[in-house]
């Protein structure tokens, strides 16, 4: 096993790989911009490294600055984290020139499903459903015919897009062509590239996405389901396990198709495979991502898997000891994202925290970025923590989950408590019949009351 691992990342995911490689007696290496000096992952490791100023490309982008301070501090691997330059091929690939391993897949797994319309073919020759979509749009007479052939509305994505940024959904075919046009500009604009590609716009659609994890030795498993339904500009902001909209059946079935997905980039480690369900409970892929998920807890809560002690134990050669049979999971957890944002508006709101003190109690996980006095920068993602609570039944997570967020003090930043606490009684989410619309009707339903 690694006796030093160096994380290269911040905020609250950075704690919580710290807190595991600790568990495992295995020492830690931060990195932070100078913006981040007194950031909670800084106090909480063995060791960090100042790399550089602010702006992401100046530190937490800047593979030589890390790559350097993993060789200086001894450290023999690399955790990414999320974000960041977790899915950078090129960064993996240069860890382990360096003569480190990187705690993720090869990266030609990163590669080939990093880019969405190369993804897409590859899964789908494996025998993967996907969304019916396009190739690579060349032309606006290829679109066209796409659209009219499978009907509007359509969505217009960004081959070499993340983070909900750069959809667009349109509804006429007078629309298409500058639809296209902005797409393509924001897609250069965001990700460096302006390809983009038209998919089907499935109506209602419900996101679940799959965990699994996979071995050196060819052992890939599927650890269930997330639904992740409840987004804000196609951003995930509650997430649960199991699923209310799809029964064990089904998650059996996306599970088969998960495994697949993986197997044909010889995927290993931990990874997620993300598919929309459409309300007659046909799953079409989405997109792998190729790290750890930000809600990866929920899992963690029902099944007692540590995820990232397993991909740390992955990529230190060791065998998955779990076979699917084995995959048991116990009742139900749902994760709240804490974000330093307006709740109405949702823009975020950086600054000094005056006052914070975290909910406890029994099935209540924190997992936090920041602490009391702390001032959160504007450089980077306001997630400032992630509230996990467990309960027997649903309606127990639910219910804890409101005295959790009743007990969660922060002042200064403003924060989406007050929003979520009022999903927490919103008909639609308490009774488990929403889709990736609810928050829409949320403010709908707040209005009318
Ligand atoms: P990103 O990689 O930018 O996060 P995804 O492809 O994962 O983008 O999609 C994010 C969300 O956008 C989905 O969870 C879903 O809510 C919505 N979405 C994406 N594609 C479609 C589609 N074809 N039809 C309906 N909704 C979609």
């Amino acid at each position: 096993m690694f006796k030093k691992v160096l994380i290269a990342n911040r905020g609250e995911i950075a704690v919580r790989i710290i807190r595991t490689l600790r568990k495992m007696n295995i020492k830690s290496v931060a990195v932070c911009s100078t913006a981040d000096r007194d950031a909670l992952h800084v106090k909480m490791a063995d060791e960090h490294y100042c790399i550089g100023d602010p702006p992401p490309v100046s530190s937490y982008l800047n593979m030589q600055a890390i790559i350097k301070a993993a060789i200086d501090s001894g450290a023999e691997a690399v955790h990414p984290g999320y974000g960041f330059l977790a899915e950078n091929p090129e960064f993996a690939r240069k860890v382990q020139e360096a003569g480190l391993v990187f705690i993720g897949p090869d990266p030609f797994a990163s590669e080939t499903m990093g880019n969405k319309t190369r993804a897409r073919k590859h899964v789908s020759e494996a025998g993967v459903p996907i969304v019916p979509g396009t190739e690579d749009i060349k032309s606006i007479h290829e679109a066209v015919e796409f659209a009219e052939k499978v009907g509007f509305p359509v969505i217009i994505k960004a081959a070499s897009g993340g983070g909900g940024i750069g959809m667009k959904i349109v509804n006429r075919r007078e629309d298409l062509e500058s639809a296209i046009e902005e797409a393509q500009n924001r897609a250069k604009q965001a990700f460096g590239d302006a390809t983009v590609y038209i998919e089907k716009y499935v109506s209602n659609p419900h996101h679940i996405e799959i965990q699994i994890l996979a071995d050196n030795y060819g052992n890939t498993i599927h650890i269930f389901e997330r639904e992740c339904s409840v987004q804000r500009r196609h951003q995930k902001v509650i997430e649960e396990t199991p699923s209310p909209f799809i029964d064990i059946n089904k998650v059996e079935e996306m599970g088969e198709s998960a495994i697949r997905a993986a197997r044909s980039v010889n995927y290993k480690n931990a990874g997620t495979i993300e598919f929309l369900v459409d309300d007659k409970k046909n799953h079409y892929f989405l997109e792998m991502n190729t790290r750890l998920q930000v809600e990866h807890p929920v899992t963690e809560m029902t099944t007692g898997i540590d995820l990232v002690e397993w991909q740390i134990r992955i990529a230190a050669g060791e065998k998955l000891n779990l076979s699917q049979p084995q995959i048991k999971r116990e009742g139900h957890a749902i994760e709240c994202r804490i974000y330093a944002e307006d709740p109405v508006r949702f823009y975020p709101s950086p600054g000094l925290i005056k006052k914070y003190s975290e909910p406890s109690g029994e099935n209540i996980r924190v997992d936090s970025g920041v602490y009391e006095g702390f001032k959160v920068p504007m450089y980077y993602d306001p997630l400032l923590a992630k509230l996990i609570v467990w309960g027997k039944t649903r309606d127990e997570a639910i219910e804890r989950m409101k005295y959790a967020l009743d007990n969660f003090i922060i002042e200064g930043p403003k924060t989406n408590i007050p929003f979520l606490r009022e999903m927490m009684e919103f008909p639609e989410f308490v009774e488990g019949r929403y889709d990736t619309h609810v928050i829409e009707r949320f403010f709908q339903w707040k209005k009318s009351k």
